[in-house]
């Protein structure tokens, strides 16, 4: 006899988004079961996933609440500030370079500057960080070990979800195993290529950047002091965020930075295919010298291709989307994930809000509600996530001079830069409780 199960929320896609929804909800008390296709042994290896992501601090608010944040603390890696700067193009020394890593056309946002003006902190070193750049497979670890351990949290994988049907008064489905789900709600967390939202219907803007994302983790002989580095250069970003120290096979302590480089993807391959000293010879020569010698220290690289991906809607009849698969955005501000995970934050809380008054969390007004939350946030970070690759990835003399200009103008106006650095850290607009430090 296949087995039947009856839960409230069923999640397609047990990534970090689908995962942190999962806890979210089982901490609440709200049964979920999650269905992966993939195996959790393969996705705690490090070779799954190279990325190492910027939590914003809304982010890792919620991810604390949720239980999930203990599981990464130790390896998270504090920002304290972020220096953007626009670079030469490749071949000639670069900005930074030239002038040791203090170009004046650059923009530096500190941590102390958001103390100062929340009042929080007299002193600004002891202001709470910008974010913290984690690991993707420490994240997945937390997400995996936290749903070991709830009871109200089922995560079947590798397993596979077929005959899935949405109806007014709930969700089926069966798993590739036979078992039978019912559900009040179906939630497609399964990323860019979602079946759920496929299946669904729901149209899909999608635009090709012709930029691949190389990604690694890298060694250098000084300390990075907590500073994210950005550098623009013609093909787009080479970015070099700040990592906690790891000792090598010898005991030495090496200073890390985990490196997202935005390479053209017609010239992506002969970077990918370079041995480690011919690697580590291109990333110096974009990089400049400001943390002195360059090395690759994770044992290969990764790459993704790079595009923009928008469902037209983010709901459907007891359908919800959350991150990847609604949205798909450049990793030129590290906010895919936090994207994400504001959608995790609202969605519960519309869930939990809605299961407190005993209404159907699968029914419409509980799905506009977390449609509305989101719209503004996800469609401004789309605009502005592609505004600034094409306004940087570009070599043109005027446009140039201009991003340089604004860049300067910028930095000095404090209170621009603060409005910029709260957008950055998940902290404007309606906050859902979780992102606020909140219980649902
Ligand atoms: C180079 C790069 C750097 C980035 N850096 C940052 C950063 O610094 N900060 C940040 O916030 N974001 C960053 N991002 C974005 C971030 O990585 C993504 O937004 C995030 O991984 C999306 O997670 P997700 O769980 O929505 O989707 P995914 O990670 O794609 O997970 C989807 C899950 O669904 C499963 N699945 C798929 N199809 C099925 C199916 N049919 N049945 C069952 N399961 C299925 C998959 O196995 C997978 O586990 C970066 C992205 C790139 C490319």
């Amino acid at each position: 006899m296949a087995e039947r199960v009856e839960t409230e929320v069923l999640i397609a896609g047990g990534g970090m988004v689908g995962l942190t929804l999962a806890a979210a909800l089982a901490k609440a008390g709200v049964a979920v079961m999650v269905v992966d296709r993939l195996d959790p042994a393969a996705m705690r290896e490090e070779a799954f996933d190279g990325r190492g992501s910027a939590i914003a601090r809304g982010s890792q608010q919620a991810l604390a609440v949720t239980g999930l944040w203990s599981g990464m603390a130790a390896a998270a890696s504090p920002i304290l500030d972020i220096r953007i700067s626009d670079g030469s193009p490749v071949g000639e020394p670069t900005e930074v370079a030239r002038r040791g890593g203090a170009s004046a056309l650059h923009l530096h946002f500190s941590h102390g500057d958001v103390a100062q003006e929340t009042g929080r902190g007299a002193s600004p070193a002891a202001a709470p960080p910008l974010g913290h750049i984690v690991e993707n497979t420490v994240i997945r670890r937390a997400c995996l070990a936290r749903a070991a351990e709830r009871d109200s949290l089922d995560l079947r994988a590798p397993a596979e979800l077929t005959e899935v049907a949405r109806g007014p008064k709930g969700v089926t489905a069966r798993l590739g195993d036979g078992t039978a789900v019912a559900a009040r709600l179906l939630v497609a967390a399964d990323g860019r290529g979602s079946a759920q939202r496929r299946d669904a219907g729901i149209r899909v803007t999608q635009v090709g950047y012709s930029q691949t994302g190389i990604v690694a983790t890298v060694a250098h002989e000084r300390p990075h002091h907590g500073v994210a580095h950005e550098h623009f250069l013609p093909a787009g970003p080479f970015a070099l965020l700040p990592m906690n120290d790891a000792e090598d096979e010898t005991g030495l302590m090496v200073h890390r930075s985990s490196l997202v480089w935005t390479e053209r993807s017609d010239l992506a391959p002969a970077m990918l295919a370079l041995d480690r000293a011919g690697f580590a010879a291109e990333m110096q020569r974009r990089f400049g010298d400001s943390l002195g010698r360059l090395s690759l220290w994770s044992a290969r690289t990764w790459s993704y291709p790079l595009s923009l991906l928008h469902a037209e809607r983010m709901i459907d009849q007891r359908l919800a989307l959350v991150g990847d698969a609604a949205h798909g955005i450049h990793p030129i501000a590290g906010q895919g994930l936090n994207l994400g995970l504001r959608d995790v934050a609202a969605l519960a809380e519309s869930i939990v809000d809605a299961r407190r008054l005993g209404l159907d969390i699968g029914n419409p007004q509980v799905l506009e509600r977390y449609q509305r939350w989101r719209r503004f946030d996800t469609l401004a970070l789309i605009a502005a996530t592609d505004s600034l690759n094409r306004l940087f990835s570009n070599d043109l003399p005027p446009v140039r001079l201009l991003r340089d200009l604004g860049l300067a103008a910028v930095n000095r106006m404090p209170p621009l830069k603060r409005f910029f650095m709260r957008h950055a850290m998940g902290l404007v607009g309606e906050l859902p409780r979780l992102l606020k430090g909140e219980a649902l």
